[in-house]
């Protein structure tokens, strides 16, 4: 009886350091910091080199061009009754429509043609006649201007995915209708596969797997970041990293989740879809792997107790039993729901044993999101449309799956 008041009081302040007392050791840090510094020196880069004059300039240019504009075509249209034909073109989508859709508040002023629309802190301003859109400071163009007919403002049909695409809220972008307040999942290890000197698999056109998962993830990545979970990632750049630092880096930091990404290859190139797999039981061979057993000592070394074998196999049973029922849950509905949404088959959530999943302590999966070797699929994954389209999808089951109890 004593034994097993004792077990269960270990267990309960176990299950309370779990969830609240995990750290993050330097050296993981240091790799994930690199990485992070290398992208955003490019960004900077490339900031620097795409700067012309202010956007706002711009905008207020704008305003004052279409104020003139406005003022003759009002003097033209007097003064030329009998003038040419004007060509009709298509008049587009309702603006009112789309932001009643969307839940976005708008405002017209029919002196300055400006519209604004506003979702909480954020805001856009466009102009009637121009295809000009800021959002918050940044210019986007449509392949149109807006129009207005009565008092309807009609705008271009790239309209929604060009300024209610990065303007709107993630849910409604991507389809989530549950509750971000309480979700099971806070911290999620994204790991885009491969890297630097491994390219992995190449299609036929060349393209490389660690570019096309590289950029997947870092589009997963902003999408569960804007819903409110905190994201790491193995890698932000084109690096190399050993499969043992990508499991460590999940067992060092704080996650509750760890997805990899990858595709896929096959000889058979007729061969297409998308496969999810996940561990659905582990050997004793497995359980006594190395890497594993490294993994658990690094895990219960961050817990706020004193670290001990006995400490360590009860740790080590309670992350297995969730890991096992949890991966195969959301493995699952990741395979069926991307593979609905992006139109290619369902090959199946997927028993597997390799290393990145097996050797992670959290609930993990490694999702193959199409076949290079295929010539069609290879084409999809080398759009960026296809491939923002097969992130939104993984987030929404991600975040269903965190939803769910
Ligand atoms: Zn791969």
């Amino acid at each position: 009886m004593l034994n097993a008041d004792r077990l269960m009081v270990r267990l309960v302040t176990l299950a309370h350091h779990l969830w609240k007392s995990r750290t993050t050791l330097p050296r993981t840090e240091c790799l994930y910091q690199n990485a992070r510094h290398e992208v955003s020196e490019r960004r900077a880069l490339a900031r620097s080199e795409s700067k012309g004059h202010s956007s706002g300039d711009e905008y207020h240019w704008l305003v004052r061009r279409n104020l003139v504009l406005g003022g003759l075509l009002i003097f033209c249209f007097h003064g030329c009754a009998t003038g040419p034909p004007v060509p009709t073109l298509p008049l587009g989508i309702s603006l009112q429509e789309i932001c009643r859709q969307y839940n976005i508040q708008w405002q017209f002023d029919s002196v300055t043609q400006v519209v604004i629309l506003s979702y909480k802190d954020h805001n856009a301003k466009a102009l009637v006649g121009s295809p000009t859109v800021l959002i918050g400071q940044q210019k986007v163009t449509l392949n149109a201007p807006l129009r207005r007919q009565n008092s309807t403002i009609f705008v271009p049909g790239d309209f929604e995915s060009k300024v209610i695409g990065p303007f709107g809220s993630v849910r409604s972008r991507i389809g989530f209708t549950g509750e971000l307040a309480n979700l099971k999942i806070h911290t999620i290890v994204i790991d885009p596969g491969h890297g630097g000197k491994d390219p992995g698999t190449r299609g036929r056109s060349g393209l490389k797997e660690k570019d096309v998962v590289l950029d997947v993830s870092e589009r997963l990545k902003s999408l569960l970041q804007e819903a409110g979970l905190k994201v790491i990632m193995t890698r932000e750049a084109d690096i190399y990293l050993t499969l043992p630092e990508r499991t460590e880096m999940a067992s060092q930091s704080n996650a509750d989740l760890f997805v990899s990404i990858h595709a896929n290859f096959m000889p058979a190139r007729t061969t297409q879809g998308i496969e999810v797999y996940y561990v659905r039981s582990t050997s004793k061979r497995d359980l006594d792997e190395w890497q594993r057993q490294m993994n658990e000592r690094m895990f219960v070394q961050h817990l706020d107790a004193q670290p001990s074998r006995t400490l360590q196999g009860i740790v080590a049973d309670m992350m297995y039993q969730l890991k096992v029922a949890e991966s195969g849950k959301l493995a699952r509905r990741i395979v069926h729901d991307v593979a609905d949404n992006a139109g290619v088959p369902n090959r199946g959530a997927r028993h597997c044993r390799y290393f990145v999943v097996r050797n992670t302590l959290i609930p993990a999966i490694l999702v193959e999101i199409g076949f290079l070797s295929n010539k069609q699929e290879e084409k999809k994954l080398d759009s960026p449309a296809y491939r923002q389209k097969l992130a939104e999808s993984m987030a929404r089951s991600i975040l269903v799956y965190a939803s769910s109890s």
